[in-house]
């Protein structure tokens, strides 16, 4: 794992300007830093003023089961999913808000585990690996009696209660996946965070009873804290509602005020058609990352030493057309059985390794959505590597 000091460069003040060729790349996390750009493009387009005597009160739909939720925020999300047509987001389903979708996966297994029968034990939490590296920490931290975890869904033989929690597209790796706990009767938490066209073809929408979406990766805008969840179960959202009442008596509603700005913004430009129709943001990011991928698989291809994963080319309802796969992150794979992250470390480029992951040290994970410059430099020095591993 990165250690505090990686974090800190990581972290650290970034601007267009050029970084010190010799200075450290921190890629271990999934800082979405690269649309920062775009964004400040739009100039004004997103600004929110909120005077000093605005937002003051606890409540902002007291009517509505989800009483923090703003119904801009609400209409805003119901709006874009319906505009990219990648979730069902009818009137019959529960839109909550999280700070962030950590704080939300944590209220969808308190939610799936209470009120717990005291012979019971705890609800066992699995995800197919390679999975999601915040999972297991996320399920363990505060050593709950009601839910634990247990590990690859795969290899999961025990009896009693389970979640599986269904990546889709898989942080690490990218991949389209469907659940793989060979059990009946498991419940379902399906993570959409990758499910927008920037990174992934919209094949379909998608109709799930949990399904977990993020600002941060969709706009990115992760330093708002806002995620929200889509429940088809009154009872099952209550509960979720009571958790986030339980630890923070709700959501920022700055934070929301400004995400219902910026993707109500962006539903719009993906509506609007006409000849002076600008590049919207999906398709801005898309062409982002697709570059990137280009230019990481030309690199890998040349220098022999890593492979990545290789997508299936798919219809995308949203742009319709074939489309190729441009995951927020490279899941790189060192030849040799040497260890990836150990590797690159060498050069300077700190990733987050295959055991995070519940995998082999051949494999590491990196983000790509660093800004222009911290994603340059990372393709040079992947580039050297050839040489010193001959
Ligand atoms: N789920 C997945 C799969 C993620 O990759 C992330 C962010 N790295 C999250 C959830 C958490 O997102 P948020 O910033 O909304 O807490």
């Amino acid at each position: 794992a990165a250690s505090a000091a990686d974090s800190v460069v990581s972290s650290a003040k970034k601007t267009p300007t050029a970084i010190p060729s010799d200075s450290v790349i921190n890629l271990a996390r999934g800082d979405p830093t690269m649309y920062q750009p775009y964004w400040r493009r739009m100039g004004d387009k997103c600004t929110v003023v909120i005077p000093g005597h605005d937002l003051m009160s606890y409540f902002s739909d007291p009517g509505n089961l989800c009483w923090f939720l703003m119904p801009e925020l609400d209409d805003a999300i119901r709006r874009l999913h319906r505009v990219v047509g990648n979730a069902v987001v009818d009137d019959d389903r529960y839109v909550i808000v999280g700070t962030g979708s950590t704080q939300l996966f944590q209220a969808v297994l308190f939610a799936l585990s209470s009120p717990q029968n005291p012979d019971t034990e705890p609800l066992s939490v699995v995800a197919a690996a390679p999975f999601y590296s915040s999972y297991p920490e996320e399920t363990e931290f505060l050593r709950s009696g009601l839910y634990k975890w247990a590990g690859d869904a795969y290899s999961f033989d025990k009896d009693g209660a389970y979640v599986e929690v269904i990546t889709s597209p898989n942080n690490p790796d990218g991949t389209i996946r469907e659940a793989v706990a060979n059990r009946e009767g498991g419940k379902l938490i399906h993570d959409l965070a990758y499910y927008w066209p920037q990174y992934t073809p919209i094949t379909s929408k998608a109709d799930y009873d949990i399904m977990l979406f993020t600002f941060s990766k969709a706009t990115g805008h992760a330093g708002s804290r806002i995620g929200w969840a889509i429940v088809k179960d009154k009872q099952m959202a209550a509960k979720m509602v009571k958790y986030i009442e339980l630890s923070s008596i709700g959501v920022s509603k700055e934070a929301q005020l400004r995400a219902a700005k910026i993707l109500e913004v962006i539903a719009v430009d993906c509506a609007s058609s006409g000849p002076d129709k600008e590049e919207n943001f999906f398709e801005h990011g898309h062409r982002l990352m697709s570059d990137r991928w280009e230019k990481l698989r030309e690199v890998v291809k040349r220098n022999g030493v890593f492979s990545l994963p290789k997508y299936p080319r798919d219809f995308c309802n949203f742009k319709g057309k074939d489309t190729d796969s441009s995951p927020a992150f490279a899941w790189l794979k060192a030849k040799d059985g040497l260890n990836c992250d150990n590797l690159l470390r060498e050069f300077k480029i700190i990733t987050r390794g295959g055991p995070n992951f519940g995998v082999d040290s051949e494999y590491t994970r990196v983000s790509m959505l660093s800004l222009d410059e911290e994603f340059n430099l990372f393709l040079e020095r992947l580039a050297e590597i050839k040489g010193a591993t001959n």
